[in-house]
C-alpha cells in the first residue's frame, strides 16, 4: 500500500474561468450516455460537485460520438465507492474509481492538483516524470494538470454550463491542439503526452500548435523510460481509434514510431523495396475501415501486421541457412516478439495469435494436403484475412486466396475449434488456471 504524505500546498493560479451557459453550447444530455448521467446525478444528489470532462465534452462539441465518458468530482475515491455498488478503485499513479455498467465503464476521478513546476522529489522520477499524482484539490487545481486545452473543459451537471479556464472552446473552434502550461515541462512530466498529441491531432483532424510541436523532436527519447505495459495500452489507442493510417504516418513523421515498434521502424528506414511499407499501409487502411464500419479488430492481428516485415527478414535468413520454412517462421516469430515486448509488453494471447497467423501463412501456401486441419485451426479465419491483406499489398498469391476462399465455403466450421464429443465443462480449478494464463503478460 502506498502511504501518502500530507497534501502539499500548491500555489493557486487565480484565473477566472469562462462560463459558457447552456444556450451558448451544443452539449445536450441526449448526447451523454445514460450511465454517465446516472453517475453525475448520483454524485450531485449526494452533495458533491460533478462534471463531465475530457473526451466526452470535447467530442460532443466536435459533433462526434465520444468513445467513453470521464467524470470528475470533489468526492474522494472512497466516498465514490460508497455511492456505487458497481465500483472498483484502481491505479497507483492516479487513484480513481471505475464504475461499471455491463460493457460500459465510467471513470470517476477526484479533483487533483497539478505538480508545481518546482515540485521535485516525492512522486517524480529523477528525470522529472510524474509517477504519483494523488494530491487532491478543487476544479481550479485540477484543470492545470490536464494535458491539452480541449481536454480541460468541464461540463457541470448542476447547471449544464461548460467551465473553461484555458480557452479550450476557442482552440476547438480554431482546430488546434494546445498544451496547457509550458510544453517542454509537460512532456518531461509525462512523455506519453507526445503520443497523445499525435493521436488527437490525427483522429480529430487538429493541428498541433507550433509550441507543442517543436519540443517533440528534443524530448521524444524520454519515451524510452515509459513502462512497456503503458506503451502497449497507448499503442492500442493509437491504432484502434479509426485513424490508424494517419496516426502511423504522423508517428513516423515525428520520429515517434521507433519507440513503439523499433524493429519495424528500422526496416522502414532501410528497406530497398516498397513492400513492407505498402503492406502496413494496406493493413492500417483495412483496420480503419473495419473500425469505422463497426467491426471488431483484434490486437493480435494488428501486431502480426506491424511485425510482419521484420519477421520475414529474419525468417528469410534462417531459410538461407537451411531451415525449413515453417521452422524459420517459428524461430523468427519468437525472436521478433521477444524483442518487441521490450517496447510494448502485451498479454500472451495477443503474441500467440500473431505467431499462429504467421505460421499458418506457410500452411496456406500448400493447397494439396490436410485442408480440413488448417480450416479447423482456431486462427484460420485471421490467417486467411492476413493472406488477403498480403495479396492486396501486391504479393500475388491469387491462387492460394482463391483456393482457401472456396474451401472455406464448403466448411461452415472453418476457423472455429471443433467441439469434441464427450466434451466436459472444465473444473473450476482448471478454468481458473486457464484464465490466469490467458491474462498473463508477455513482458
Ligand atoms: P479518449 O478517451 O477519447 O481517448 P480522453 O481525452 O478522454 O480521450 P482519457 O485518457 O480518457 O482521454 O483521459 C481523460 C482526461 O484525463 C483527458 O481528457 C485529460 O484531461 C486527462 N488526461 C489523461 N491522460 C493525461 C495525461 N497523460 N496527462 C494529462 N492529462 C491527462
Ligand atoms: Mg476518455
Amino acid at each position: 500500500m502506498i502511504i501518502l504524505k500530507e497534501p502539499k500546498k500548491v500555489a493557486k493560479l487565480k484565473i477566472k474561468p469562462t462560463i459558457i451557459t447552456r444556450d451558448q453550447h451544443t452539449i445536450s444530455r441526449a448526447a451523454i450516455s445514460e450511465n454517465a448521467l446516472k453517475v453525475l446525478y448520483r454524485l450531485k444528489n449526494a452533495g458533491y460537485k460533478a462534471y463531465l470532462v475530457g473526451g466526452g465534452v470535447r467530442d460532443i462539441l466536435l459533433g462526434r460520438k465520444p468513445k467513453d465518458f470521464d467524470v470528475v468530482s470533489d468526492a474522494k475515491p472512497e466516498q465514490i465507492r460508497e455511492l456505487f455498488r458497481n465500483c472498483r478503485l484502481i491505479g497507483r499513479r492516479f487513484r480513481l474509481a471505475h464504475v461499471r455498467f455491463g460493457n460500459e465503464l465510467i471513470e470517476v476521478s477526484t479533483f487533483r492538483a497539478a505538480h508545481h513546476v518546482s515540485d521535485q522529489g516525492e512522486g517524480r522520477t529523477e528525470d522529472g516524470r510524474i509517477i504519483r499524482d494523488n494530491v487532491y484539490g478543487d476544479i481550479d487545481d485540477d484543470v492545470w494538470r490536464r494535458d491539452f486545452t480541449i481536454n480541460a473543459l468541464f461540463y457541470n451537471i448542476k447547471d449544464f454550463t461548460i467551465v473553461d479556464y484555458v480557452g479550450g472552446v476557442k482552440d476547438l473552434e480554431a482546430g488546434q491542439l494546445r498544451l496547457i502550461g509550458e510544453p517542454a515541462q509537460r512532456y518531461i512530466e509525462d512523455p506519453v503526452r507526445m503520443l497523445r498529441a499525435i493521436r488527437f491531432s490525427s483522429k480529430l483532424g487538429l493541428r498541433i500548435h507550433p509550441e507543442a510541436e517543436y519540443p517533440i523532436s528534443d524530448y521524444a527519447m524520454l519515451l524510452k523510460n515509459i513502462p512497456a505495459a503503458r506503451l502497449f495500452e497507448e499503442m492500442l489507442k493509437l491504432f484502434m481509434g479509426g485513424s490508424a493510417l494517419k496516426t502511423f504516418n504522423s508517428l513516423r513523421h515525428y520520429n515517434l514510431f521507433q519507440y513503439l515498434f523499433p524493429q519495424t521502424d528500422r526496416l522502414l528506414d532501410t528497406q530497398k523495396q516498397d513492400y513492407p511499407h505498402a503492406f502496413i499501409v494496406q493493413a492500417l487502411k483495412n483496420t480503419d475501415q473495419r473500425i469505422n464500419e463497426g467491426d471488431s479488430v483484434v490486437p493480435g492481428f494488428l501486431l502480426a501486421t506491424l511485425l510482419w516485415g521484420p519477421m520475414r527478414v529474419i525468417a528469410g535468413e534462417h531459410i538461407a541457412n537451411g531451415l525449413s520454412e515453417i521452422e524459420a517462421v517459428q524461430l523468427a516469430g519468437d525472436t521478433v516478439i521477444s524483442r518487441q515486448i521490450l517496447s510494448t509488453a502485451m498479454p500472451r494471447r495477443f503474441t500467440h495469435m500473431a505467431r499462429d497467423i504467421w505460421t499458418l501463412q506457410v500452411r496456406l501456401k500448400k493447397t494439396k494436403r490436410r485442408a480440413t486441419r488448417v480450416l479447423m485451426h482456431p486462427k484460420f479465419r485471421a490467417a486467411y484475412d492476413f493472406l488477403l491483406l498480403r495479396a492486396q499489398a501486391g504479393e500475388g498469391l491469387t491462387e492460394f486466396v482463391d483456393y482457401w476462399t472456396k474451401e472455406q465455403l464448403e466448411e461452415p466450421l472453418a476457423g472455429k475449434q471443433k467441439i469434441k464429443s464427450g466434451y466436459h465443462k472444465p473444473s473450476s480449478r482448471r478454468r481458473s488456471r486457464k484464465n490466469i494464463n490467458k491474462n498473463s503478460t508477455d513482458s
